[in-house]
């Protein structure tokens, strides 16, 4: 037990030091003895040597782990810590809804009337109880094209709570384990005024968050029945009740998300087995399933240096596309809309020609919906670096900080946008393409520069 009712998964007991875990780290690959020392440092809260300041936060180890001792949520108790004293990097408050600015409210400013108009529906929807909900969740909020318009969301009432901050999932990841627990009381109090049986996610993540991590570690039992969508959608396939009329026949790659790791790699095989349905030739990178590489993301769960964080998450999702390519497929597919955002951002900023999709998009076109690829994605793949540079440089000038507010105020006051001139220069800048070569180049040699890992 840790000092609120959280349950850490860590299982000391069963540890027996072996070292496998850091030794087989697809990222870390320290050597067998090092290992060792390390799982101990970490352990006795000592001084940790590699983990906490280069972990990709990437779940592999607990698959390595022969004793099931669950060695990556040693790591989060590690980092929960290492929050309690040093507090968030002021960048972070970029992925905090209850922040200002964060993601989400800059993101308002580049919206176009349609996006407004599904968001603002999903938003404002309050749930019945005899309804079939999706929750779309803060990170397919921000390509709310990859299901807006679809017949895909016929079959459901989708809603979008933001400060629902996907269960938690992406701070579960950083190790804010004490602030994931409050947000796990705060869903308990939405689920319950809807009082709704069934809840589809369009992330594996907090499908697993919610029917995992709250129950067996945050103490929040929800009693409810927590659908995935891939789960869903390959079902719907199967029973052609959606049916496919236009298979695709291309080649494609899978990024494994972080989260597919978990509950022994339930979520690996209906992503491939919906793809297959839609007609793609499956080509599998070096590293997949339990040895799969993170998008990026998982960079900045083990920052040292504020000013870092964006190149190092770029810099591990360069890895990425370059595993994707070598297999030369002609896309790289994402079952995770966290990931997608970033590797849209890398992909815009490596210059990558491999196609990336959304593996809802995939079978969107396999039904026969027009998307309006890739013109949508390389424009929100712009303002998202725009909001990432605007972000980092106003961060240059504020402190760590501490996540006080789950919810919104009434106003919704962390939402609402405001005028934001910087941010707005920033992104009509790269209207230019001589502009947006000349800032590629900046960045990718400031990766070199800066490359903490
Ligand atoms: S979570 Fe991933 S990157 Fe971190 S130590 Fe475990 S295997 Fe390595
Ligand atoms: S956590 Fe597992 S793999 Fe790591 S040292 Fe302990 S027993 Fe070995």
């Amino acid at each position: 037990m840790t000092a609120s009712n959280r349950i850490s998964a860590f299982k000391e007991e069963l540890c027996d030091l072996c070292g496998l875990c850091f030794h087989l780290c697809p990222v870390l690959h320290l050597p067998l003895e090092e290992s060792k020392k390390e799982i101990e440092r970490l352990i006795k809260r000592q001084n940790s040597k590699h983990v906490l300041s280069r972990c990709n936060t990437c779940f592999s180890c607990n698959l390595y782990c022969p004793q099931k001792a669950n060695p990556y949520q040693l790591i989060l108790e590690n980092w929960n810590a290492l929050y309690k004293k040093r507090g968030a990097p002021p960048l972070y408050r970029f992925v905090c809804p209850t922040e200002e600015p964060n993601i989400w409210q800059l993101l308002n400013v580049f919206l176009s009337d349609k996006e407004r108009e599904w968001i603002y529906n999903w938003m404002n929807y309050s749930p019945k109880p005899e309804d079939n909900i999706l929750v779309i969740g803060n990170y397919t909020h921000l390509f709310p094209f990859i299901l807006g318009g679809s017949k895909l969301l016929d079959y459901f009432k989708p809603v979008d709570l933001i400060d629902q901050w996907e269960g938690g999932a992406y701070l579960y990841q950083g190790g804010y384990l004490d602030i994931v627990q409050k947000i796990a009381e705060k869903c308990k109090i939405d689920f319950d005024k809807w009082d709704i049986k069934n809840i589809t996610h369009t992330l594996d993540a907090v499908q697993y968050i919610f029917s995992e991590v709250h129950p067996k570690e945050m103490g929040v039992k929800h009693n409810r029945n927590f659908i995935n969508f891939n789960e869903w959608l390959l079902n719907s396939l199967k029973s052609t009740k959606i049916e496919i009329k236009n298979p695709l026949n291309i080649s494609v790659t899978i990024h494994d998300n972080c989260y597919s790791k978990t509950l022994n790699g339930i979520y690996w095989e209906p992503p491939r087995k919906i793809l297959e349905l839609c007609g793609c030739e499956i080509k599998e990178m070096k590293h997949i399933k339990k040895d799969s590489l993170c998008c990026g993301f998982g960079a900045g769960a083990s920052w040292v240096r504020n000013i870092s964080i964006p190149f190092d998450i770029i810099s591990e999702g360069y890895k990425k596309f370059k595993e994707a390519e070598d297999t030369g497929a002609k896309a790289l597919i994402s079952y995770c809309s966290g990931c997608l955002y970033l590797l849209w951002a890398t992909k815009e900023l490596i210059g990558s020609n491999i196609d990336l999709y959304h593996i809802i998009e995939v079978v969107r076109m396999a039904i026969g919906e027009q998307l309006q690829y890739p013109e949508i994605h390389i424009k929100r793949a712009w303002d998202i670096i725009a909001i990432i540079t605007y972000q980092l440089i106003i961060s240059m000038l504020q402190n760590n900080f501490y996540i006080k507010r789950i919810g919104f105020d009434e106003n919704r006051s962390s939402y609402k946008p405001k005028r934001y001139i910087l941010l707005k220069l920033i992104r009509t800048s790269f209207r230019s393409q001589f502009i947006k070569s000349i800032f590629r180049k900046l960045f990718l040699l400031q990766m070199k520069i800066l490359k903490t890992r």
